[in-house]
């Protein structure tokens, strides 16, 4: 089999791509294959081409909870911002959304409808696609509370459906492993619109408090280990004042750290890991990183 890529992609295909601009870091390397379908077919076909090749395939939401690095990422990151993975469709209570919408465009089409579930995620930057399979959320709610069905890719490239009661959902995180979601489906319930705007604001509030300042680029570092507070673990560890190049422990959470400019991903990646080796040090316990890293 060749890596060569089949002429049925090349008009959906942008090669050695940058994908930086496409991050909320604003750093890392191009993609070999940035891939941007239009429809079902061609995306299952890329997917099924990529396993034929032994290609690595990789999802781009928008970029929040992700590290990519300077050098080139290998094979192929798919981008489903097409009208056919970025709709929103509403009848009565059940919404239907494409994987590539946004967790904000989502809020918006919903709350018009009078339909609550989504109002304390309010502030947080995600794709659907990306949002589901790091159950966005906190506290107050997850994105999972409402979800009813993922429509998926395998990894041979074949369509498939996975359903609220085979998955599992926990602390920014599933265990929903499919390569691709692309469709996704919510029950809702109705609501009075000044009950939705209320929520929404102190969800709002809750989040500028307690996340770093808005003109500051950050990323969220880890999962809270089962059983603990993340501010129990990193205040004694002593992890504020840590820094690497131009990426420090932000002063408002300690649980993100802030990327000045000039930040290069070996500076997250090293600030990340002299965290994770105070707090076993201090407190033993091991903190896993919620980010992926490319
Ligand atoms: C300042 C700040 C505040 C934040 N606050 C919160 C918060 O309050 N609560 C919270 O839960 N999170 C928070 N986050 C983290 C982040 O917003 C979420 O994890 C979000 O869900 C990431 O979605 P994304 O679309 O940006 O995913 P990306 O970062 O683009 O991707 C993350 C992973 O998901 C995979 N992925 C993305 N889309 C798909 C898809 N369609 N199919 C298959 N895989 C896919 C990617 O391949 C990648 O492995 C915060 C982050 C920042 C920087």
């Amino acid at each position: 089999m060749t890596n060569e890529l089949p002429a049925a992609f090349q008009k959906i295909t942008e090669r050695n791509a940058p994908l930086a601009k496409y991050t909320y870091l604003k750093i890392g390397g191009p993609a070999q294959y940035l891939v941007s379908p239009n429809t079902l077919e061609e995306l299952s076909g890329i997917v099924k081409w990529s396993f034929d090749s032994n290609l690595p395939l990789r999802v781009l939401g928008d970029g929040t909870n992700l590290v990519v690095r300077e050098q080139s990422v290998p094979g192929i990151v798919l981008r489903l911002r097409s009208p056919a993975f970025s709709g929103i469709e509403i009848q009565g209570k059940r919404v239907k959304v494409g994987g590539g919408a946004t967790l904000m465009e989502l809020i918006k089409a919903t709350a018009v409808c009078n339909l609550a579930g989504f109002e304390t995620l309010v502030g947080i930057t995600a794709t659907i696609g990306g949002a589901l399979r790091y159950n966005a959320g906190d506290r107050q709610g997850e994105i999972a509370d409402c979800f009813r069905v993922a429509h998926v890719i395998d990894e041979q490239g074949k369509p498939q459906s996975r359903d609220r009661c085979d998955l599992r959902f926990g602390d920014h995180r599933s265990d929903l492993e499919d390569p691709v979601i692309h469709t996704v489906e919510f029950e809702l319930e109705n609501d009075k619109v000044e009950h939705l705007v209320k929520r929404m604001r102190r969800a709002w509030i809750y989040r500028k408090e307690t996340m770093p300042y808005p003109h500051q680029i950050a990323l969220r570092m880890f999962r809270t280990p089962r059983g603990h507070q993340m501010n129990e673990l990193l205040s004694p560890s002593s992890v504020q004042r840590l820094k690497s190049g131009s990426a420090y422990v932000s002063e408002r959470n300690s649980n993100y750290l802030i990327a000045n400019p000039g930040t290069k991903a070996e500076d997250i990646l090293h600030l990340v890991e002299s965290i994770q080796t105070r707090v076993r040090e201090h407190t033993g316990v091991v903190l896993e990183k919620e980010f992926s890293v490319w």
